[in-house]
């Protein structure tokens, strides 16, 4: 019927329907390239990821604990639920055990973390299994850990995203979260992106950077992960400088990462520190402020996915698995991955702990591994004097430079005073 439609069509008409066609689709090929949308057989929606986790949490409320904190800041409201695992609830509040903080989503854009988050929690719980993982030790790893997870950090940013914004990695007003912080806070590489790395007018400018800061006060982890998506890595400190910390414990965290890389990541992962490995330094990450301010032992990002072979702008399939093989492996290798690290760290914590316990042990540790962080003893590892310290020194620099600052607009007006005053006098004198 078309066909024979378009046949009886003049040649006038052919052309200008024709030309027609072709400037519409060359006006939506130069507005919209094409971009892949989200997978909605593979992800869920913000809401009912919550829904799903909320369901589980009813499902076990001998093992889970589900609370929603809420922030504003001038007419900004941010909404953080935190869901806490221990295989007995009763002992939640137990200190022997180790404190583990696991933030997923901190990146709009970043899906996967956040189904990751989910995967998590269903083996924690017993409604999913690992393949290759033997039960009985699994619950005698777990029985020794408290873990606080945060699914959604950045729901705002989030919330953006799935309205088309595929691109947006800050949150609900433009501000990278994983810049807000107060180690080496708003420093300017040759390269920033405003766009992508605003870091707020001040550390912990932003709700939901307050929230995990108090969350982490607080909990006080022995473990934190910043779940992250855009590549493949293993990372410890630091993000800011290109380095990481010396001394033996940091050497024997690299080398657990190591082992996770080779058993969990096919060795495709990048092993090292943020700063030294990403390709560009990162300052006022969460990460950073975990292992230099709130001292925890073992502070990683781990980046969970990324495909960088096509366009840039194509964020949705940069960021996150498309298919539902490549969807199910992420979810199956870095849950896996996951176990195996609290599996290992148990054993890293445990010989920790024997050296800060047994004075007799204490001198075999080099003072600057007390200082690197690792050993300071838990009453007062936390550092909030250093933390306040270092705010206040910021202060410090700017008032500092502000005086010096006047002292030279009060010189040169003195001169230009003086040399006036002289003039004057000089000028005089012929008269
Ligand atoms: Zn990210």
């Amino acid at each position: 019927m078309g066909r024979r439609c378009n046949l009886s069509l003049s040649p006038v008409m052919l052309l200008f329907w024709f030309a027609s066609f072709s400037l519409v689709n060359g006006k939506t090929n130069l507005t919209r390239p094409s971009v892949t949308p989200i997978n909605r057989d593979l992800y869920h929606t913000s809401d009912t990821l919550m829904e799903e986790i909320k369901a589980l949490v009813h499902r076990h409320p001998d093992k889970l604990y589900m609370e929603v904190i809420g922030s504003q800041n001038k007419g900004y409201r941010v909404e953080m639920t935190v869901v806490t695992y221990c295989r007995n609830r009763k002992e939640i509040d137990d200190r022997s055990k180790y404190r583990v903080l696991l933030s997923f989503g901190q990146h709009g854009r970043e899906l996967i973390t956040s189904e990751l988050s989910l995967r998590i929690l269903s083996i924690l719980i017993g409604e999913q299994f690992l393949p290759n993982m033997d039960p009985s030790s699994l619950n005698n790893t777990l029985e020794r850990f408290v873990i606080k997870m945060v699914p959604m950090e950045n729901l705002n940013g989030r919330k953006l995203v799935e309205a088309g914004d595929l691109c947006e990695r800050r949150n609900g007003r433009g501000v990278d979260l994983n810049r807000n912080w107060s180690v080496d806070w708003g420093k300017k590489e040759k390269d920033y992106d405003p766009y992508e790395e605003n870091p707020g007018i001040a550390p912990f400018s932003e709700p939901e950077t307050q929230i995990m800061r108090k969350l982490c006060v607080s909990f006080e982890p022995h473990i934190w992960v910043n779940v992250h998506s855009g590549m493949e890595a293993l990372f410890m400190p630091y993000d800011h400088k290109n380095t990481t910390p010396h001394g033996s414990p940091a050497q024997r965290v690299r080398l657990m990462l190591e082992n996770l890389n080779r058993l969990h990541c096919k060795q495709r992962c990048v092993v090292g520190s943020g700063g030294g490995s990403v390709g560009y330094l990162a300052h006022g990450t969460a990460t950073d402020y975990m292992y230099d301010i709130a001292r925890v032992p073992m502070a990683f990002t781990f980046e969970i996915y990324g495909d960088r072979t096509g366009s840039s702008k194509d964020c949705f399939k940069m960021f996150n698995p498309s298919d539902l093989t490549t969807f199910n492996g992420v979810l199956n290798d870095w849950s896996a991955a996951f176990f195996a690290m609290f599996n290992m760290s148990t054993h890293e914590l445990d010989v920790l702990h024997s050296k800060i316990s047994v004075p007799s042990l204490e001198k075999l540790v080099s003072i600057d591994d007390y200082l690197n962080g690792y050993l300071m003893e838990r009453s007062s590892r936390y550092g909030k004097k250093k933390e306040v310290l270092e705010l206040g020194m910021q202060e410090i620099r700017t008032y500092f430079r502000l005086f010096l600052l006047s002292s030279v607009l009060l010189m040169f007006m003195f001169c230009s005073r003086i040399s006036k005053s002289r003039r004057q006098i000089v000028s005089g004198m012929p008269l």
